[in-house]
């Protein structure tokens, strides 16, 4: 991996292109998933590379969701194992959710990589391997497990693509997205959209697990039903105007 210097002005997003590039040279993530991390930094340059105060309130309201689960499971593609395994498996931990491999770009070598890594981060079992049900959808990503994905009330999908989003909300179950994106189909069907890059959604959500973890049930149900995603939604929209609308003063001023 190509050293970045710490101080470089844009070292976050440097690192995670570095990242990916080694997640495809090892087999993990796909080439596709390239693609994928560039449209979500042209959205993070829209947001201003922070969490905003929507997306801090999804989170929370994730949480809040996974806490209550009965069956509660982090979906695992290329892209999320190659940018955060240790995050991914501190959630899991955190928020007693299992770990299950899904991909669209699925080669059996491909998820026992996926596994290995996140494995080697610590993770106890790591489901994906031996699906034994199918969604209704025409590609890799209809295979899943009973135990897993197929029975889970809440399920937490990084970075995803709307089709498997919107089968799994169809199936009654609590869909929390993270997508920088706040247009994608993914986030306008998810339950729970959270509009933040995958690194910082994650720490934020340990942090919130942890304090979280203390709180009784009735206030944990309380936050989910005060939750109103179209309004998270269009918050975060609203906040890429206000930042675009701050930036176009402040470059103007320079003029
Ligand atoms: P949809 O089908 O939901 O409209 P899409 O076609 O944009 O989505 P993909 O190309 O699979 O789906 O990309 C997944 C999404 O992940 C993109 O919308 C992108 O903004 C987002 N994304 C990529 N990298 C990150 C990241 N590091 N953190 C958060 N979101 C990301």
């Amino acid at each position: 991996m190509t050293e970045i210097p710490q101080d470089h002005p844009r070292y976050e997003s440097l690192l995670a292109r570095e990242k990916l590039v080694e997640g495809v040279k090892k087999g993990l993530t796909s080439l596709q998933g390239l693609i994928s991390q560039g449209r979500g930094e042209s959205f993070d340059y829209l947001i201003g590379e922070r969490s905003s105060n929507s997306a801090l309130y999804a989170e929370r309201a994730a949480v809040a969701a996974l806490l209550l689960a009965e069956n509660p499971v982090i979906s695992v593609n290329g892209n999320a194992v190659a940018l955060a395994p240790e995050k991914l498996v501190a959630l899991a931990d955190l928020s007693g959710a299992k770990l299950e491999v899904n991909l669209f770009h699925r080669t059996e070598r491909r998820v026992h990589l996926i596994i290995d890594q996140l494995k080697a981060c610590g993770a106890g079992e790591v489901l994906g391997k031996n699906p034994d049900r199918e969604l209704n959808l025409p590609h890799a990503r209809r295979l899943v497990e009973s135990k897993g994905i197929y029975s889970a009330d809440v399920v937490l999908v990084p970075l995803e693509d709307g089709d498997r989003c919107e089968k799994l909300v169809e199936m009654g179950k609590t869909v929390i997205a993270i997508d920088l994106n706040p247009l994608s189909r993914t986030s306008r069907t998810a339950t729970i959209s959270i509009v933040d890059n995958l690194n910082r959604a994650l720490e934020n959500m340990a942090e919130f697990s942890k304090e979280m973890k203390r709180s009784r049930k009735d206030e944990l149900m309380k936050v989910i039903s005060a939750y109103d995603n179209r309004k998270v939604l269009g918050s975060s929209l609203s906040e890429i105007q206000e930042q675009l609308k701050n930036l176009a003063a402040e470059i103007s001023s320079q003029s």
